[in-house]
C-alpha cells in the first residue's frame, strides 16, 4: 500500500513538470523547451529544446526525447498543436535526448534521418546512455528501447516534405560528433541541436574538440539565421547563440591556449576566472570541468 502510494506521488509529480514549453515561430513552426536543469524523472529526460514543422502532408520532428516517455510527452504537446501525422524525426547529434525517443515515433510510422556518424555515435553509446538515464531518471526510463535512425547522410540532405523545404547539414563535430544543423530557408529558422546553447552553460560534450565546434558554429552563423531553435534553451537569435556559446567556446580554447603556450598545468586551466559566464545556468556545476577537458584536448595538439 504505502508502495502504491509513493508511485502514486511519483507519476503525479512527473506529469506536473514533464510539459515542454511551446513557443511559435511561425505559424507552421514551433519550439518545444525542456528544463535547463539536470535531467530527472519527472522531466524524463527532456531537458532540451526540440523543433516542430508542420507541413501539409504531416509533422517533421527534429529531436525525439531522451526516452519512451519523453517522446510520448513530445507527441503529446504536439498534438495540442496538430493532428497531422509526425512522419519524419530528425536526430541532430548523437545525445540521448535527441534520439531515444525514436522507437516511439517509428512505431507511429515516422521515418528517421541523421548523419552517418551520429547514427555511429548512437550506436556506440547506447549502453553508456542507458545506464546513465537509469541513474537520471530511474523509473522515468521504462520502455526505452534503442532504436537507430534508419536514413543516413554524410554532409548535406534536402528534404521537400508537404511543401517545405529543409536542409540538413553535418559541418564537423561539435557537442557530438556527428552534429547536424537544419536550415528553412523560407523563414531563415536554424535549428542548431547542440550546436547551440543559450541560458545554460554548455558541457565540453563527448566530441572532444572544441576547435571543431567553433568552426561548426561560424558555418551555421553563415546563414544569418533569424531565428534559432537551440538545442537546449529558449528560441533566440544569433545574437544571443553567440554570446552563450561561441563567445564562451572561444573563451576557453584561448585562455586554455595560452596557459598551454606558458607551460601551464591543468590546475590553471581549471582555475581560470570564468565569472563573464556565471549568468549562465548550471555554470558551477560544470564551468572547471569544461576547462580541465579543454586543456585535455589541446595538451595533445
Ligand atoms: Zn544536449
Amino acid at each position: 500500500m504505502k508502495k502504491l502510494l509513493i508511485i502514486l506521488i511519483l507519476s503525479i509529480s512527473a506529469n506536473v513538470n514533464a510539459q515542454l514549453k511551446v513557443e511559435k515561430i511561425t505559424n507552421n513552426v514551433y519550439a518545444l523547451v525542456g528544463e535547463l536543469s539536470q535531467r530527472s524523472p519527472s522531466n524524463l529526460g527532456n531537458n532540451s529544446t526540440h523543433g516542430v514543422i508542420i507541413t501539409k502532408n504531416g509533422v517533421i520532428l527534429i529531436d525525439s526525447g531522451a526516452s519512451y516517455l519523453g517522446a510520448k510527452e513530445i507527441y503529446k504537446t504536439i498534438k495540442t498543436l496538430t493532428n497531422k501525422p509526425i512522419t519524419t524525426v530528425i536526430n541532430t547529434g548523437g545525445q540521448d535526448h535527441r534520439w531515444l525517443g525514436n522507437d516511439y515515433f517509428k512505431k507511429l510510422g515516422a521515418r528517421i534521418i541523421a548523419s552517418s556518424k551520429t547514427r555511429s555515435d548512437q550506436i556506440a553509446r547506447t549502453d553508456y546512455h542507458m545506464k546513465r538515464l537509469g541513474t537520471l531518471i530511474s523509473s522515468s526510463l521504462k520502455g526505452t528501447k534503442p532504436v537507430y535512425a534508419n536514413e543516413t547522410f554524410k554532409q548535406k540532405k534536402i528534404l521537400d516534405i508537404g511543401g517545405i523545404h529543409i536542409e540538413l547539414y553535418h559541418f564537423g563535430a561539435a557537442h557530438t560528433v556527428g552534429d547536424i544543423v537544419v536550415w528553412m530557408p523560407s523563414k531563415k529558422i536554424m535549428f542548431t541541436g547542440d550546436v547551440v546553447f543559450v541560458q545554460r552553460a554548455l558541457g565540453t560534450g563527448p566530441a572532444k574538440n572544441v576547435k571543431s565546434w567553433i568552426q561548426v558554429f561560424e558555418k551555421m552563423a553563415n546563414f544569418k539565421p533569424e531565428y534559432i531553435i537551440p538545442g537546449h534553451g529558449h528560441v533566440t537569435d544569433l545574437a544571443e547563440a553567440k554570446k552563450d556559446t561561441y563567445d564562451y567556446l572561444v573563451f576557453l580554447h584561448d585562455k586554455v591556449s595560452n596557459i598551454i603556450e606558458n607551460d601551464g598545468d591543468i590546475s590553471e586551466a581549471v582555475n581560470i576566472d570564468q565569472s563573464r559566464f556565471k549568468y549562465l545556468k548550471n555554470f558551477k556545476g560544470i564551468s572547471r570541468k569544461n576547462a580541465q577537458n579543454i586543456f585535455l584536448q589541446l595538451e595533445f595538439e
